[in-house]
């Protein structure tokens, strides 16, 4: 069934304005876009914007949204990245009409190489590299014409058959556009067009020793599959023109535009791949998809789910200003999604020896608790009483602090769910480190007082957990912004505790994530095998209380 696109007009973003203009005009009467990343790492948060963007445009205007891979720099791509990227835009719910790889056109983009040459429009540079660099000038000085620009049409041809027989190594000889080196945009100054690489690609294998740029495919590729909108991040603005400078002149049925957005910067983060590479180089990060990776796979172990991720990209929205969003927001995404039906239990992470002494040592009463505070649906959990109980070690202090609503020696503080109880005692360890806290229960507690609610597990429901608390891994807001990024890891950004969750979640198979009160929402990793410890994530937790 067709979709109603009209739409408000006030309520679209400037690319849905311009679709919504376009389809109304005719200048497009079908509407296409396409995810177009390199299969040169693992996807990131920057990119789910990007994938948001193009598939929710496909879907909203009727039209289709392919997934591409930009695979024309086959040094740093591989197969596990191509796996990787398809299976993450799959898990955030998206679904692509076809795949297509840039590599697939290779013959046609060297024959409009060959067009134009042809047209007098490109020709063999055997400039090196640096040369190339040197000719092309600087933003306040204009470059200079390669000695190479006049050669022949035929000479060209027959150069650029030669680059493509294997005749020259790497570096001896490029294709460049001839444009105009004066121009004031760097971008038009000859760029090169087709580079050569002695390597074999994880799709053609060795059947080419020529790759195209990224400017020079990226246009001819969205023109064949039929691309109306080409959706880019800012830094392209430039492209633009040699975008439709190639266009213009090779004369493809297709004219797709190209417009720009601006990429997402995200707080505490770096939001590139190359950068992104660095930190799974050097082991600050156990690898690509380690929970503190802001990249897909890395938010999907961590415990993240599709919706609070599309939920995010929604609420950034897409505009020409660049600016960086909040962690916060992120965050506040996935405690929104995972609140409704996430069930409530009590764990300790950093546990210490609580012993209720006016309790009989057989003593063990069932406690209902709801799992859900307003969701009846979710039903109950059993909690038991005892004797030993289990409490966190930031719940108790020894000394009297001002405004500390939990449990002070010789005060009282209520057990969620349960009794009021008041610290009468310790029992240090040989290193004078808190072994044991002794309490009494008040048989005739005071209700009016303002006591502290602290969580508790009992002795005889503590299932032995870990639990990974993920901290930033920049200590600093803008790390993309400083000179050298790795001057500035989290030393903090994995904390690791031993403690204990109710047992009752060992049996239970329908819930992976749990909000643990008081500490935030946790993913069961299901990394144990022996079933003799449970492993969790702290998704986030429930008021920001990063450790930087
Ligand atoms: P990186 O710098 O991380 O390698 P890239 O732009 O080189 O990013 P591509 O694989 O070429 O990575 O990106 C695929 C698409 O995702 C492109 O259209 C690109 O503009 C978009 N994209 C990449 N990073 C971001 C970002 N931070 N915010 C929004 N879109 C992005
Ligand atoms: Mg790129």
């Amino acid at each position: 069934m067709k979709k109603n696109i009209s739409k408000k007009k006030s309520y679209l973003n400037f690319i849905q304005k311009i679709v919504s203009k376009d389809l109304k005009s005719k200048k497009f009467t079908r509407i296409q876009t396409r995810f177009p990343p390199e299969p040169n790492g693992f996807l990131h948060i920057g990119h789910a914007k990007s994938i948001y963007l193009n598939f929710s445009i496909a879907a909203e205007y009727n039209g289709i949204c392919n997934l591409r891979f930009d695979d024309t720099n086959p040094k740093k791509e591989s197969i596990e990245y191509i796996n990787t990227i398809k299976s993450n835009v799959k898990w955030l719910g998206f679904k692509w009409e076809k795949i297509f790889f840039t590599s697939q056109n290779f013959e046609k983009i060297y024959e409009c190489a060959i067009i134009l040459i042809k047209k007098n429009l490109a020709y063999v540079d055997r400039l090196n590299k640096e040369e190339i660099k040197k000719y092309r000038g600087t933003l306040t000085t204009p470059g200079k014409n390669s000695p190479f620009r006049n050669q022949t049409i035929e000479e060209n041809i027959a150069l650029f058959k030669k680059m493509k027989s294997g005749y020259f190594s790497e570096g001896e000889a490029c294709l460049r556009a001839k444009i105009n080196m004066q121009s004031p945009l760097i971008i038009m100054r000859d760029p090169v067009l087709y580079r050569i690489m002695f390597i074999k690609h994880h799709q053609t294998k060795k059947k080419w020793c020529i790759y195209p740029l990224y400017d020079f495919s990226h246009c001819i590729s969205d023109s064949l599959e039929g691309v109306t909108h080409s959706l880019c991040t800012l830094e392209f603005q430039e492209n633009k023109m040699l975008y439709e400078w190639i266009l213009k002149n090779i004369n493809l049925k297709n004219t797709p535009i190209q417009y720009e957005y601006s990429r997402l910067n995200l707080e505490y983060s770096i939001l590139s791949k190359r950068k992104l590479s660095i930190l799974v180089q050097k082991k600050i990060v156990s690898g690509w998809d380690d929970p503190r990776m802001p990249t897909i796979s890395g938010l999907k172990n961590r415990g993240y789910t599709p919706n609070s991720i599309k939920e995010f990209c929604k609420k950034i929205g897409f505009t020409k200003k660049e600016h960086y969003i909040e962690l916060d927001l992120l965050e506040n995404c996935i405690r929104n999604d995972l609140e409704k039906n996430t069930p409530r239990t009590m764990a300790i992470i950093d546990p210490i020896k609580l012993i209720i002494t006016n309790i009989s040592k057989n003593y063990e009463e069932k406690i209902l608790v709801p799992y859900h505070p307003k969701n009846s649906s979710m039903g109950m959990n059993k909690i038991t009483l005892s004797k030993e109980i289990y409490i966190d070690k930031s719940d108790f202090s020894e000394t009297y602090i001002p405004g500390y609503k939990r449990l002070i020696l010789g005060k009282t503080v209520k057990l969620r769910y349960s009794l009021i109880i008041k610290a009468i005692a310790i029992k240090k360890d040989k290193n004078e480190k808190i072994d044991s806290i002794f309490c009494t229960y008040e048989k005739k507690p005071n209700m009016k007082k303002n006591n502290g609610i602290i969580h508790w597990i009992s002795k005889k429901d503590a299932f032995p957990a870990k639990f990974f608390l993920y901290n930033p891994i920049f200590t600093v807001k803008f790390p993309d912004l400083k000179k050298d990024f790795l001057n500035y890891i989290n030393k903090k950004s994995l904390i690791v505790k031993n403690g204990f969750v109710n047992n009752n979640i060992t049996k239970n198979e329908k819930f992976n994530t749990y909000q643990f009160e008081r500490e935030g929402y946790f993913y069961n990793t299901n990394k144990t095998t022996n079933n003799k410890l449970l492993m969790f994530n702290r998704i986030v937790s429930l008021k920001n209380k990063w450790k930087l």
